[in-house]
């Protein structure tokens, strides 16, 4: 399916319709950003990467039951996608604490969160990402009670699907974000997972792999995806088929 017209364009990633009204393509450029956008660079292959890890787990995560609006790889560095009336709030979880969390409560950096905390982040880049809650988006309708429960369900689930894909590949997943969309009536996982809107740690080492290292300036940020792939098995060069 060819990519028509530009959507939109976001930090990271354009929107482009398609001939079906159901269907987007989502194209992952190389723009790394941080702070809000504050912080923007050009990193050499990161969308591909991106692209291609995101396929590997959406495509996992499909697998274990988790309904999702990916729907294949285009090229290297564009997916086909369903078409989400998107959900404005970002659903984050965490297994260790680093981050906002340890500003904005004093916890230490580094602390295992038992059980795993969830948080939701209205998208409002203006404003910072403000944190909110059940009651923020029920009062202003951002979804409705229903669609709040199912998007703590699903987070947990994929936390768990993907905690376990982690560590059997020697890495610690330490939090991550994601966003929701309605297709036809359901619930489905949009936007992306990729190092760009997670943590992980190396077990043994701790040693950051994410985009932490581009927001500390800590260099071989790519290198550092591509780490992270190999270590879980992705095939950066596998055919595109369809
Ligand atoms: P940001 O919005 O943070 O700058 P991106 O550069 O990743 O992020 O932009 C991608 C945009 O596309 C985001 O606003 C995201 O919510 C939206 N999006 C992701 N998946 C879908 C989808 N399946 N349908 C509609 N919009 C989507
Ligand atoms: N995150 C994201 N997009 C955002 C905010 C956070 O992908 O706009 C991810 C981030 O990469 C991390 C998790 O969500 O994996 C928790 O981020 P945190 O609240 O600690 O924010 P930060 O320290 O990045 O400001």
């Amino acid at each position: 399916m060819e990519r028509k017209e530009q959507l939109y364009t976001g930090k990271a990633k354009s929107v482009f319709i398609t001939e079906s009204k159901d269907h987007l393509v989502l194209f992952f450029r190389d723009d790394t950003s941080a702070f809000d956008g504050e912080k923007i660079e050009q990193l050499d292959r990161k969308g591909m990467v991106n692209n291609r890890f995101n396929a590997f787990i959406m495509e996992r995560l499909e697998a274990a039951g988790i309904k999702t609006h990916y729907e294949r790889l285009l090229s290297d560095t564009e997916s086909l996608v369903k078409r989400l009336d998107m959900i404005p709030v970002e659903c984050v979880v965490r297994n260790i604490a680093t981050g906002s969390i340890c500003k904005r409560l004093g916890v230490e950096d580094g602390l295992d969160l038992q059980p795993p905390t969830f948080e939701f982040f209205l998208k409002d880049d203006e404003r910072h990402d403000p944190m909110i809650n059940d009651f923020h988006i029920r009062t202003f309708k951002w979804a409705t009670d229903e669609e709040v429960e199912q998007m703590k369900v699903l987070t947990f689930e994929v936390n768990q699907v993907l905690s376990g894909l982690f560590r059997e590949a020697g890495m610690i997943l330490v939090d991550f974000k994601l966003e929701f969309g309605r297709f036809n009536g359901s619930l489905l996982l949009g936007d992306e997972f990729t190092p760009d809107g997670c943590r992980v740690w190396d077990v043994e080492t701790r040693e950051k792999l994410d985009k932490d290292r581009f927001r500390r300036g800590m260099g071989q940020v790519v290198e550092s995806y591509e780490l992270i792939a190999s270590k879980l098995g992705i095939d950066m060069a596998g055919p595109v088929t369809g």
